[in-house]
């Protein structure tokens, strides 16, 4: 068992042609096809590995271009379903001149929200070796239960439960409503990646120190990673713990950085489930993961910037 199913949504950002303006000033927008969980299956099979996508596309020109997307680049969509209702879901993202991002989401409901538990692909679901996921699935019904549903499915199967919340504030009714629906499936992880950002909101502690990352660590977690952008990551897990620093490089655009990160640290562990044991092993894997990250941020927009293993192999050859 190799495949890596990556369930949530798909969805097209429209980014301005031209940095550090605003939504309104902005002269023209350019397509940039993304969403955390189908960036991350993307990124999966860039690096050589069997990766399916689990959600809900519009039944409109956005919905089938983004499904051919994923199939462009060897993803399995037998796990997406089409709404014949409701639309693919946009998100206009503003670029700031510091490559930090600023959303606004057209969502009233879009069709990846709409995914219901009876649509789900279960022979997809079934043949997971790692089921990864995020948070935006929770936010509304009836996608939230399909969620639940799906992670239950995995489980039994005996999938690895991977877990990013990739916090987006802006989509949740209120920051309480997020945090607590956050870590409501908190528990049921086993392998979980966090940035900097997300751990100080979800700890409530202006903190990346080890004392607060082990406030949300538990007892069944194989694997906590904590992102820092540029700075690498910090590691977790029952029996050593440590952190790996980045790689420097051109960075233009860190959209997709962390789906790339997560990406490849699932494209190695599927390989050898060993790595959770032994930190040499580890170790070995979040450095191609945050080479990954870095190489991600050389280029504009996620899916165009992700990394094949051999790039990945060859900055960390330079260092
Ligand atoms: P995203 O921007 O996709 O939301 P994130 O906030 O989830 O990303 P980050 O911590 O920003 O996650 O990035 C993930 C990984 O990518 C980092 O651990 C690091 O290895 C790499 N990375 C991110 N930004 C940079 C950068 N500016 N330079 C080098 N590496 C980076």
């Amino acid at each position: 068992k190799d495949l890596i199913v990556s369930f949530g949504e798909m969805l097209i950002d429209f980014v301005p042609t031209v940095s550090g303006v605003s939504l309104a000033e902005a002269p023209g927008f350019i397509k940039a096809p993304g969403g955390a969980p189908a960036n991350v299956a993307i990124a999966v099979a860039r690096l050589g590995g069997r990766a399916a996508f689990v959600g809900k596309l519009g039944d409109d020109e956005f919905g089938r271009m983004l499904a051919g997307i994923l199939r462009d680049n060897g993803v399995d969509d037998g796990g997406v379903s089409f709404d014949t209702g409701a639309r693919t879901a946009l998100a206009f993202v503003t670029l700031r001149t510091d490559g930090e991002r600023e959303f606004m989401f057209y969502r009233n409901p879009s069709a990846d929200m709409l995914l219901t538990e009876g649509e789900l692909n279960l022979d997809v679901i079934t043949r997971a070796a790692v089921f990864h996921y995020g948070s935006i699935s929770l936010i509304t019904e009836p996608c939230r239960s399909a969620h639940l549903k799906a992670m239950e499915v995995a489980r039994e199967a005996g999938a690895l439960l991977s877990y990013d919340p990739n916090l987006r504030l802006p989509l949740w009714p209120s920051a309480e409503a997020a945090q607590e629906q956050i870590l409501s499936i908190w528990d049921q992880a086993d392998i979980i990646k966090v940035s900097d950002v997300e751990l100080e909101f979800l700890s409530g502690q202006e903190s990346v120190e080890d004392d607060v990352v082990l406030t949300l660590w538990r007892p069944a977690f194989k694997l906590l990673v904590v992102t820092l952008g540029e700075k690498g990551c910090k590691y977790y897990t029952k029996d050593f713990r440590g952190s790996l620093d980045g790689y420097a490089v051109d960075t233009v655009d860190t959209t997709g950085a962390g789906d790339a990160f997560v990406g490849a640290m699932l494209r190695k562990i599927v390989d050898d489930q060993t790595v959770l044991q032994d930190e040499g092993k580890l170790r070995e894997v979040l450095k191609f993961a945050n080479a990954c990250g870095a190489i991600t941020t050389t280029e504009k927009g996620a899916i165009p910037a992700l990394p094949s293993a051999p790039a990945a192999v060859e900055l960390l050859k330079r260092h």
